[in-house]
């Protein structure tokens, strides 16, 4: 089994771990009220999707 041959120090670590989550996944903008919402559901804000207006 391959096993590492030094430890990885705790910067090393780190600075991989940097760009882990930047963005929450899954999340775009809103067509309607640009706000940050889920791709492929309903705004929570504005209550549209697709350009319609699905909920009051
Ligand atoms: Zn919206």
């Amino acid at each position: 089994m391959a096993v590492p041959q030094r430890r990885t120090s705790k910067t090393r670590k780190r600075l991989r771990r940097t760009h882990f989550k930047l963005e929450i996944p899954g999340m775009v903008k809103c067509d309607n009220c640009g706000e940050h919402k889920l791709a492929h559901r309903v705004c929570a804000s504005c209550g549209t999707y697709k350009g319609k207006k699905v909920v009051q």
